[in-house]
């Protein structure tokens, strides 16, 4: 892909901010212009050059408010009020509305993430928002804060199955939320909750009605049951 792709792929588009009502522009990846290169055990779709996520994120310079673009204008009163109360008069006035580093893109979905909880979105939104900076770390090899944001996403995760409530992150549902816990519990070698998720989204229709779904849970069944080496392996 030649650099002029690269930026033609971007284009500009005007926002306004709901907390501070401020109009502020940003820029938007056209993503279906994109193409998946290959997918990643945590059901990460890694594209060719740019990613997604590094645009996924609006960030209002003027108060710091961030959200990805679907729910950008969507707040109740009440989360309205919580965010504004906690962020207000904080903010650097750094702009995010340029091309994005790898760094940057982490920083506004840690951004998203930080207004996610002050305004109680679900636990699957949290988790998966959670997943995604996780997934960025990985990008640029910090292992250590990738495996933090693993956690925090497997955990996260863990509630919103305990509550069967996905709603909020599109796509999600029993069949990949039990397969995602199982194999983020693998990658930070929780044997036990790999072996419980991952055997769970084994016996899960939804996941048998989805092949690639299907195939990449028997692929990581067996490498959890390699961690289970000795009596615990059926
Ligand atoms: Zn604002």
């Amino acid at each position: 892909m030649t650099e002029e792709k690269d930026l033609s792929i971007l284009y500009t588009k005007k926002f306004t901010c709901p907390i501070c009502e401020q109009s502020f522009e940003s820029m938007k990846l056209r993503e279906s212009w994109l193409k998946v290169d290959r997918y990643e055990s945590d059901l990460n779709a890694l594209y060719n050059g740019i990613q997604p996520s590094f645009y996924q994120v609006l960030v209002c310079p003027f108060c710091g408010y961030s959200a990805v673009e679907s729910k950008y204008q969507k707040l109740k009163p009440a989360q309205k009020e919580q965010i504004s109360k906690a962020i207000m008069g904080k903010w650097s006035g750094k702009s995010y509305g340029e091309e994005r580093t790898l760094d940057e893109a982490i920083v506004t979905w840690m951004l998203a993430l930080r207004i996610a909880e002050l305004g109680h979105f679900s636990n699957v939104e949290l988790g998966m928002y959670s997943l995604i900076v996780a997934r960025l770390f990985r990008l640029k090899g910090d292992k250590e804060s990738e495996m933090r944001f693993t956690k925090t996403s497997r955990d996260k995760l863990i509630e919103a199955y305990s509550e069967d409530e996905y709603g909020g992150f599109p796509a999600m549902h029993e069949g990949n939320t039990t397969y995602l816990i199982g194999e983020l519990s693998r990658r930070i070698g929780d044997k036990k909750n790999a072996s419980t998720y991952m055997g769970m989204a084994m016996k899960n229709d939804l996941v048998k009605s989805d092949p690639r779904l299907m195939d990449m849970t028997r692929e990581q069944w067996l490498l959890v049951k390699e961690m289970d080496d000795g009596k615990e392996n059926i």
